[in-house]
């Protein structure tokens, strides 16, 4: 519980501190502040999120080619892979993506102690701090199983996904990038992969199309707050 107050108190704040600045931009007559932020929020947004990396060889240009279009994602991290792959990591960290906790192992945290679970996401937690400097905030259960209960003394907020583009199972970059553009909409937050090239090949294909379609991309803390 302890930690899901914590969590709770957070996510209330960073709101609060949104809606203050609103209000203020309103109050002081800084009307072009907020007809700019409204057509700002005009556009749809989505996010690309990615699960089981960092992949020692697509990972790093998937990242890349991000970047170069100008778009940012969120990547949560496999403790194990990042171990091996630091350099991809801080590269990661570099093109500006979002690096979230997927757990040292992928382990369902469900399934295991509350002992086990803390020491998967904190072994996690130190070892992204190790590589980058910075702790994680957020926290992808693997297969989506989460206890709202667990509390391992660290502040981190749980990411779903809204859209599943089951890249994993087609393993067709065609197939994906069908399936997502098909059903995609405003606010999703899209859940893929970096561990297979159909799927790094995917999602370049699906940034391009959404963005000629008119969407922005965002990391995973911006659509969560709402
Ligand atoms: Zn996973």
């Amino acid at each position: 519980m302890k930690s899901h107050f914590k969590i709770s108190r957070r996510k209330a704040v960073l709101c609060m501190a949104a809606a203050v600045l609103f209000t203020w931009a309103g109050r002081t007559g800084f009307f072009y502040i907020k007809e700019t932020v409204n057509q700002e929020m005009e556009k749809p947004r989505a996010a690309l999120t990615f699960d089981d990396g960092p992949h020692p060889a697509y990972t790093a240009e998937l990242s890349k080619e991000l970047a170069k279009r100008g778009v940012r994602a969120s990547f949560f991290l496999i403790g194990e892979r990042a171990e091996k792959n630091r350099e991809t990591v801080m590269q990661l960290k570099k093109d500006g993506h979002l690096i979230g906790n997927h757990t040292y192992e992928h382990v369902n945290l469900t399934a295991v102690s509350e002992k086990e679970a803390c020491s998967q996401i904190l072994k996690t937690c130190n070892l992204i701090y190790e590589i980058i400097g910075e702790f994680p905030n957020y926290v992808r259960p693997p297969y989506g199983r989460w206890d709202d209960s667990l509390d391992c003394d660290v502040e981190l907020i749980p990411v779903f996904w809204t859209l599943d583009s089951r890249d994993w199972e087609l393993k067709d970059a065609d197939a994906v990038v069908k399936g997502v553009l098909s059903s995609v909409k405003a606010e999703d937050i899209i859940l893929m992969h970096d561990c297979y090239q159909t799927s790094a090949d995917a999602a370049l294909r699906i940034v391009d199309e959404m963005t000629e379609q008119g969407y922005e991309f965002v990391t995973v803390d911006e659509l969560i707050c709402e």
